[in-house]
């Protein structure tokens, strides 16, 4: 399915860019740590106080190269990493006033970048030769191809879709992310010298093994699944969606073409149900309301994502559990319970639940979004006969190699619960690329 580019209002990123001065002024807010623990919280450990070092002297060419060298998707991370999280929850400055605001700076240089040419990467110092199958063109198969084509290895990327960036393209909404942003970045990877082939689905035995025979190691980095069902009756009416499918309808058809009802409920209540219920709204639903099983305190979505929501005019439904979706033919509504914890913690998520007698009652509904979570994908390492643990395949922690020799695993399918970023998948890339060539080296020297 081809991409569109929408320039709808309603679609367009919604942070600002900073200007040039309030970058300035923002980047010398930054102490410069010499033991600066902004570096520590960053999965792919890029150092922060140097691209920000750049910015101060007005060199944002040099600091997009300082941000790529460590992060080849610092666009992307730029504008949707969980900064609260990671390097701004960590920055000095919180302690006597804010954080400086490390996700715009990032930001700031690598739009530079976009407009005016992506700065030379060096190779990096580690040297190898030979071929390696990356199968999966996300965050985390782009980790791993470019870091290995930075190495001197020439590089197979596959993927089922007709262009790269997985979720950053077809998953993240295009008012937190443009697509151009992770088009950019797939651009920049191909530049590196990576080969893409994009269309082609690795699905069976047979192609496993060509890739095997064909190269000398296989990257897995195949993401997760679809939202799983609900598992309730009247999942298949009228007026269901899947949260995925629908950002994909909105980064893939025009928006004029999208059927959007007026009463939307969605179900689940992390990130991808904050992005399901964000986009009904901007679709022109009028009333969108977030069910969730537990409240606030046991929300999964990040707080800023649960702001987001509010801001758009986003209700939740605390302690309600759906049970069925009524119809006939299409959605007119959710019947629910309401939930009360049984004891223990209340900003647990694992806390038992218990649900109420008689507190049945239904919600008016011509539209239900399933968004809770993807479901794990074991197919491909059935085929492979990969040693696998609750239906995810068991990797070598540090290396991430498979019981299949020379075969790696990476990104979300592995499955890992709160890992599930970009800037994680694009590490364990990075370092799935250099046990490879570890690897290799040690074979090529026997
Ligand atoms: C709605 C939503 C919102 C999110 N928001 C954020 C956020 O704000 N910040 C953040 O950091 N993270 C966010 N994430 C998580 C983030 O997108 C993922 O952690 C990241 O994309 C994982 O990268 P990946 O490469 O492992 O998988 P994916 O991005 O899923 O990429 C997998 C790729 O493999 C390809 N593929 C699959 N099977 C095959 C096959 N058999 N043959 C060939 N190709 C195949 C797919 O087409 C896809 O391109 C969000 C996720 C979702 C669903």
């Amino acid at each position: 399915m081809s991409l569109e580019l929408s320039n709808d209002r309603a679609f367009i990123e919604v942070v600002p860019p900073l200007t040039q001065r309030e970058a300035a002024e923002e980047a010398l807010r930054c102490y410069f740590c010499y033991d600066a623990p902004c570096i520590q919280a960053c999965p792919t450990g890029i150092d922060i106080p140097g691209f920000i070092h750049h910015i101060v002297t007005g060199d944002l060419k040099g600091s997009a190269r300082t941000i790529l060298d460590a992060n080849i998707l610092g666009a992307t991370c730029a504008r949707i990493c969980p900064t609260e999280a990671l390097c701004e929850g960590s920055c000095v400055r919180v302690e006597d006033s804010r954080p400086v605001t490390i996700g715009r700076l990032q930001r700031a240089a690598m739009d530079h970048a976009m407009a005016s040419g992506t700065p030379e990467l060096p190779p990096l110092p580690e040297r190898g030769s030979g071929c390696v199958a990356v199968i999966g063109a996300g965050p985390a198969g782009l980790g791993a191809a470019s870091q290995l084509c930075r190495m001197g290895y020439r590089v197979d990327v596959y993927d089922k879709r007709d262009a790269g960036g997985g979720l950053d393209t077809y998953g993240i909404v295009s008012y937190r992310e443009p697509l151009t942003v992770s088009l950019f970045e797939v651009e920049v990877i191909k530049q590196l010298g990576v080969n893409f082939h994009f269309g082609q689905t690795i699905a069976t035995s047979a192609d496993l093994q060509h890739l095997r025979n064909t190269h000398d190691a296989v990257v897995v980095a195949v993401g997760l699944g679809k939202v799983p069902r609900l598992a309730i009756p009247g999942e298949d009416l009228e007026g269901v969606y899947d949260a995925l499918d629908l950002v994909e309808e909105t980064k893939t058809r025009p928006l004029m073409d999208i059927r959007m009802g007026r009463l939307a409920v969605v179900v689940g209540a992390g990130n991808t149900a904050v992005d399901a219920a964000t986009c009904a709204r901007r679709l022109g639903a009028e009333e969108v309301t977030i069910l969730y099983r537990r409240d606030e305190a046991a929300l999964p979505a990040y707080r800023y994502e649960y702001e987001f929501a509010k801001q758009d005019g986003v209700s939740y439904r605390w302690w309600t559990l759906p049970t069925a979706i009524i119809g006939d033919g299409r959605v007119q509504g959710v019947q629910v319970v309401r939930t009360a914890l049984k004891g223990g913690d209340r900003s647990s998520r694992t806390a038992e639940l218990t649900v109420i007698e008689g507190s049945e009652f239904t919600i008016p509904a011509d539209t239900v979004i399933r968004a809770i979570g993807q479901e794990k994908e074991a197919t491909i390492w059935e085929l492979m006969g990969a040693q696998m643990k609750n239906g995810v395949v068991v990797v070598e922690p540090r290396t991430y190699e498979t019981s299949v020799p020379g075969v790696y695993g990476i990104g979300d399918c592995l499955a890992r619960p709160g890992e599930s970023t970009v800037v994680q998948a694009v590490e364990d890339g990075k370092r799935a690329a250099l046990a490879i060539h570890r690897r290799l080296m040690c074979q090529q020297a026997r």
